[in-house]
């Protein structure tokens, strides 16, 4: 297949925000691109979805997939490969890709997503997909009248142990000092649950179990009976590749972006996990909102310039 090399925009990276933001695109008839690599996006790690519309209940794999499939039928140009430098020089972008095609655009939208904070702990990545989640608003349901354990000390630990508080029988908040980080309100209002109970001055040693989790060993003696374990430390959103733009970003190291999904470098664009924006509830049907709001302000501007 021959490459083109100009285009309206290129997406970079695929998945939850960039196939569909390369989908609308194509229905505003802009010519797009979507550079994608690694495998399904973080919606691709999660064994099963509940709460996309229309889907009552799938593999995220399965719903990424459709994604593909659908960017693909609006005629997406789509290329597996990795972005190596991505430079704007002269109100252009200019792409250069693992293979060293050189690519250019008059606007880029990134949507390269975020990475769970992990604790790096060897269990963590045998029980991985076996009840040890990043995510309570995704997987809580599974684990309704169960026993958990939440490992994290700012608000969004504790917020989402109350959230796990209304659905399971038992939660553990789980942290290594005594001193918790989360504003007073959210650990008080944890005290008064009958159900929640702050393990402090503790650390998760081992995880035991035969197929999915069963145990939490502590550093101490103490061990707790948990049918799944939620680790909630932040998150580290994937900017490398615009390091040197000195983009405008957040305490979090999020992209800055505007109501338009505009970042401070004029014609580059983010959706998805990475931005700043949707308050950052880290869902896909955020991202959709912001994957189609990015399309329709690339769309105006295109329009601008032509007239
Ligand atoms: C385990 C899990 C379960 C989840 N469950 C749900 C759920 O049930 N419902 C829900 O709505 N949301 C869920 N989420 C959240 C949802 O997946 C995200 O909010 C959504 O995928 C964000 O989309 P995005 O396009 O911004 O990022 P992503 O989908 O993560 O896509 C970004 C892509 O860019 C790639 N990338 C980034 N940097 C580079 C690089 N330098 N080189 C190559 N590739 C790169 C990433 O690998 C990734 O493939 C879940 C998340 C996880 C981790």
């Amino acid at each position: 297949m021959e490459w083109k090399t100009d285009y309206d925009v290129i997406i970079i990276w695929a998945w939850s925000a960039g196939y569909p933001a390369g989908m609308y695109c194509s229905r505003y008839k802009i010519k797009n691109l979507i550079i994608g690599w690694l495998p399904g996006g973080a919606l691709g790690t999660s064994h099963k979805v509940e709460n996309w519309p229309g889907v009552i209940s799938a593999p995220g794999g399965e719903i990424m997939e459709d994604f593909k499939k659908h960017a693909e039928e609006s005629w997406s140009e789509i290329l597996t490969e990795m972005v190596t430098k991505l430079e704007k020089h002269n109100n252009h972008f200019h792409i250069v890709t693992s293979s060293g095609k050189e690519l250019s655009a008059k606007k880029v939208i990134l949507a390269t997503g975020n990475n769970y904070r992990h604790l790096w702990a060897p269990w963590e990545d045998d029980f991985l997909g076996k009840w040890v989640s990043y995510c309570a608003t995704c997987d809580g349901m599974f684990f309704k009248n169960r026993d958990i354990v939440m490992v994290g000390w700012w608000n969004t630990a504790i917020t989402e142990a109350l959230y796990l508080a209304d659905i399971c029988n038992k939660v553990y908040i789980v942290h290594r000092s005594e001193k918790l980080r989360a504003e007073n309100t959210w650990i008080d209002k944890a005290h008064k649950r009958d159900n929640i109970e702050f393990v402090l001055n503790e650390e998760v040693e081992e995880i035991t179990g035969k197929m999915f989790v069963e145990e939490i060993k502590l550093k101490s003696w103490k061990s707790l009976k948990a049918d799944g374990i939620f680790i909630a430390i932040g998150t580290i959103p994937n900017v490398d590749l615009v390091s040197e733009m000195h983009l405008d970003k957040d305490a979090e190291w999020c992209l800055v972006v505007d109501k338009r999904q505009e970042t401070s470098l004029k014609w580059l664009y983010a959706a998805g996990d990475v931005t700043t924006n949707s308050n950052k509830f880290r869902q896909t049907i955020m991202s959709a909102a912001e994957w189609c709001l990015t399309a329709n302000s690339i769309h105006e501007d295109l329009l601008m310039e032509e007239h």
